[in-house]
């Protein structure tokens, strides 16, 4: 039986759970040799073994974990059932994104290493990754019955419950946590945990303590922004988004933030000087394209506020103001809907139903006066509706989806709407179903004739469609249009 490696240095890093795993090779590759020594293993295999160590300590080092794959594999044909070379073994070829495959090597680790608390940890993370959160806990309990203030297995720990959406659980090792170590990263992690269980009100009150002692804390501002934010108060958020680019200026993410939460709250005119900010500080950024086409959307609509006065009842003066009022005269309207390709990025079958849902809905709102019916051809159809995820393949750039319409006089004759699958403001976030929702009634909106938008932002037709339910205004207005049809 091999001695273990890790039981000594586990008291060294025990306290400093903010080291990386990354550490967790290190302390293998260094206690190699001790390893090696032992009796059980004839000593011509040692020797080999470690020649092959010393040159794979510089390789992990180096986090060239390729390289160190191939002589680690050599290592475990000298020597097949060394838990330390499987271990190593196993973090190298995680590190490469092999999480299955890291599995065996890490049973094999921990069979020899039982108390190697970071092999666990490492193990619990692979298992955590492949969604086997179940296992995950097993590991980062055992953990924690040898030592149940291990801070990085509470962490853990509390992680994949609220994965679990065990979230009472998880605020408890948040605590327990926080308990150990009364960090302001640990009093964040609570204020999180706390926001994903939903329960808004303490997660807010976590994050103005964090905020107490260090006002500058970019996390807990975009905490508490987020909380004011599912809590209703929306004005209260967007200060804090504001307060976000006062600390930060540099962070691009913020503005755009910013910038989001300004359309949804209806301050276009904000969102235009925020813009020009956007612009003049990030010149070179990717974004500005995207953004400078949405201006101009925005300043028409701006524009429109001054020429068509609130109305209180429906919108259709604004929504036909630039080209009239305009109308299928089709009763029954032939809708096709591409079906979701499952190759385009972002792409979710659950989007078509929802997009058909849309149709719907509008349909219903003008109680009998435009109806749908959904064809299985292109060619069969008036309304043709596709999925993309390209923003730049968009016939008009800077928006997230798109309807464009033909007509001859005031009768629509073609519309054809184009839509995003992914997420053209915040590239590595999934389009929410609820912002799925809101944009194809959006656009079905601008499909039926509604061309411009409301200056309500609670109106589906909303510059910037933020609610996924027709509004009696957006009811009202689409009766309007085709009041003559009734
Ligand atoms: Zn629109």
């Amino acid at each position: 039986m091999l001695k273990s490696p890790s039981l000594s240095l586990n008291k060294a890093v025990k306290r400093s759970q903010y080291a990386s795993l990354n550490l967790l090779i290190l302390i293998f590759v260094q206690n190699f040799e001790g390893v090696f020594a032992a009796p059980s293993e004839p000593a011509q295999t040692n020797a080999a073994v470690a020649e092959l160590v010393m040159q794979i300590d510089p390789l992990m080092q180096q986090k060239r974990y390729s390289e160190a794959e191939i002589l680690l594999k050599k290592a475990l044909i000298i020597s097949p059932d060394n838990p330390s070379i499987h271990a190593s073994y196993g973090y190298a070829i995680q590190k490469q994104g092999r999480f299955e495959e890291s599995v065996e090597h890490y049973e094999a680790a921990l069979k020899g290493l039982p108390d190697a608390t970071l092999v666990r940890m490492s193990f619990g993370h692979v298992l955590k990754n492949l969604g086997r959160y179940e296992e995950a806990l097993t590991q980062y309990k055992q953990v924690l019955a040898q030592d149940p203030s291990y801070p990085m297995a509470l962490r853990m720990t509390a992680a994949v419950l609220i994965l679990m959406q065990r979230s009472q659980d998880s605020v408890q090792y948040a605590n327990k946590l926080l308990e150990v170590e009364p960090t302001l990263a640990d009093k964040l992690f609570l204020a999180d945990i706390l926001e994903q269980s939903r329960n808004y009100d303490a997660a807010l009150s976590k994050y103005k303590e964090i905020l107490v002692s260090d006002p500058k804390f970019l996390d807990a501002v975009n905490g508490c922004a987020a909380c004011l934010w599912s809590m209703g108060q929306q004005s209260e958020a967007v200060s804090y988004y504001e307060r976000a680019t006062e600390i930060d200026p540099a962070r691009q993410r913020s503005w755009l933030k910013l910038l989001h939460y300004y359309l949804r709250t209806g301050r276009l005119k904000d969102w235009i000087t925020c813009e020009e900010k956007v612009a003049e500080r990030f010149p070179d950024s990717p974004e500005l394209k995207r953004l400078t086409n949405y201006k101009k959307e925005v300043a028409a609509d701006v524009e429109l506020n001054t020429l068509c006065q609130h109305n209180s009842v429906d919108y259709l003066n604004r929504a036909s103001h630039r080209s009239g009022k305009k109308t299928w005269n089709e009763r029954i309207i032939p809708v096709y809907i591409e079906p979701t390709q499952s190759s385009t990025v972002g792409g979710n079958p659950k989007f078509n139903e929802i997009l058909r849902e849309a149709f719907k809905d509008w349909a219903e709102a003008s109680a009998g006066r435009v109806s749908f019916k959904f064809v299985e051809m292109p060619t069969q159809s008036l309304i043709t509706c596709r999925w993309i995820s390209n923003p730049d393949q968009l016939p008009i750039t800077g928006t997230n989806a798109c309807c464009t319409a033909k007509s001859d006089g005031a009768r629509i004759t073609k519309a054809d709407i184009v839509l995003l699958t992914t997420n053209s403001t915040f590239p590595d976030t999934a389009l929410p179903l609820d912002y799925v929702k809101a944009i194809t009634r959006h656009e079905v909106g601008h499909a039926l004739g509604l061309e411009g938008h409301s200056d309500d932002v609670k109106d589906v037709m909303f510059t910037y469609p933020g609610s996924s339910k027709l509004t009696q205004r957006d009811v009202n207005t689409i009766r309007r249009l085709y009041a003559k049809k009734s």
